[in-house]
């Protein structure tokens, strides 16, 4: 069908120009600037300053990390890819279709149990990859604390959690191909988002429970500012959560998860240990940015608009590849479960060459939670010191094509340059200590 290779072309392309702009609108004014009190504040001088904290070895070393993380994309893409090939030209994937037909008559049985099988064939041969760059290499950055059988007893919870929500997608994906035909990916969208909104919604109740520890943040000293900010912005919380992420890794990190009645704010173990006060107030005056900016119904609703494109160009494919290929890997029709490796195929190659818009999109509304985030708590320099820990695995310095196409989340430089912008404006928060002054006085 060269009508939809016609359409997939410019839609990609436009999706990108948009992605660039947006992007370019996050760029930080990176030059020197007279504060409004008229005394001299040279913001790049002041970012150069905070970069410099981090000593060059160690500096090397998270630069080091991350750019290998470039390179990990483009050979987790690869290595599926060839697994999934794999799968079809030895009709290993017919063969689990005949497997699963024969065993149940029922058609939504057939679906499921063709599926545990993909995914464990698959799991297993993608193993090598999962456990050097999960394990191995994170071991070697000195970024994970599980021995390998805490590390492998995740794993094999993700597996289970794989098995389980993959069988919830597909059947009634496939049932939605075997009852519209060629107009599936239309509906085929709707019902992608409608899944992913209820993965938000059991997220932290469900899943995120199975990897780590929840509970109620009960230290007043840090819960009742926080809840102080959430009230301020009209957030009705009553409760911020922690969690044990130091069974994973010393990594700082907060979160915005749930949906509709399960959103919640969570931060972790290692926030709490490594962070002055400030520091966890500008945190989590960004993740109230998430939730006030309303950050997970937009990212939806541009995830929807991308998986419509992304399931047209999979149904167009489908029927190419079929067409010529289709007997020799025994594969009937679009209507039959064997065809899951090619649609994976396309489905990733989609995504894998999105990155950079996808990537974008988040990006942006990361930077838009940091400036929410110093509005919100006022701590600039405690901003730059969480944005400096974050340097400990995301490169601090890149430069600006690296950040448009690498990025997910503004690289050190752009969130600290931000932050001395912030504070150039507000000469009056010049310090963390002038501020608790000054809120002194008031009271
Ligand atoms: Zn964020």
């Amino acid at each position: 069908m060269p009508r939809g290779a016609r359409f997939i072309l410019p839609v990609v392309l436009l999706l990108a120009l948009v992605g660039s702009v947006a992007g370019a609108s996050a760029q930080p004014v990176q030059s020197s600037a007279n504060s409004a009190s008229g005394q001299s504040f040279d913001i790049k001088a002041a970012a150069d300053a905070y970069l410099a904290k981090m000593p060059p070895a160690q500096r090397a070393r998270s630069d080091a990390y991350f750019e290998g993380g470039y390179w990990l994309t483009l050979w987790d893409f690869l290595l599926a890819v060839f697994i999934l090939w794999l799968m079809l030209h030895f009709r290993w994937s017919s063969r689990m279709r005949d497997l699963a037909e024969r065993s149940t008559r029922f058609k939504s049985l057939q679906t499921v149990l063709y599926w545990v099988q993909f995914i464990l064939v698959f799991s297993v041969l993608t193993f090598p990859l999962t456990v050097y760059e999960g394990y191995f290499r994170e071991h070697n950055y000195g970024l994970l604390n599980q021995n390998f059988s805490q590390w492998m007893r995740d794993q094999l919870v993700s597996l289970g959690l794989m098995v389980v929500l993959g069988a919830i997608l597909m059947v009634p994906l496939f049932g939605l191909v075997r009852r519209l035909g060629k107009n599936w990916w239309v509906w085929g969208s709707v019902l992608m988002v409608v899944f992913l909104a209820f993965v938000f919604l059991i997220a932290p109740v469900y899943i995120a429970p199975l990897f780590n520890q929840y509970k109620k943040l009960e230290d007043a000293s840090i819960r009742d500012p926080i809840l102080q900010m959430a009230r301020a912005n009209g957030i009705p919380a009553s409760e911020v959560y922690q969690f044990d992420a130091s069974r994973q890794s010393d990594r700082v990190s907060a979160n915005v998860s749930g949906f509709a009645s399960t959103t919640r704010i969570s931060l972790n173990d290692n926030l709490l240990k490594r962070c002055t006060l400030p520091e966890i107030e500008t945190t989590m005056g960004h993740e109230m940015g998430h939730y006030v900016l309303n950050h997970q119904y937009k990212g939806l609703v541009i995830t929807g608009v991308s998986l419509v494109i992304a399931f047209a160009f999979v149904n167009w494919g489908i029927g190419y590849a079929l067409a010529r290929w289709g007997a020799a890997w025994n594969v009937r029709g679009i209507t039959d479960v064997a065809v899951l490796p090619l649609a994976v195929i396309l489905f990733s190659f989609y995504f894998f060459i999105t990155t950079p818009f996808s990537n974008t999109v988040t990006r942006t509304m990361e930077f838009e939670a940091d400036m929410y985030g110093l509005n919100a708590a006022r701590q600039p320099d405690g901003e730059a010191n969480v944005d400096m820990m974050l340097g400990e695995y995301r490169k601090l310095d890149p430069g600006p094509v690296e950040e448009f196409i690498f990025f997910d989340h503004p690289s050190g430089r752009t969130r600290i340059t931000a932050a001395m912008r912030w504070k150039a404006e507000h000469p009056e928060s010049a310090s963390a200590e002038e501020m608790e002054r000054k809120i002194f006085a008031e009271k």
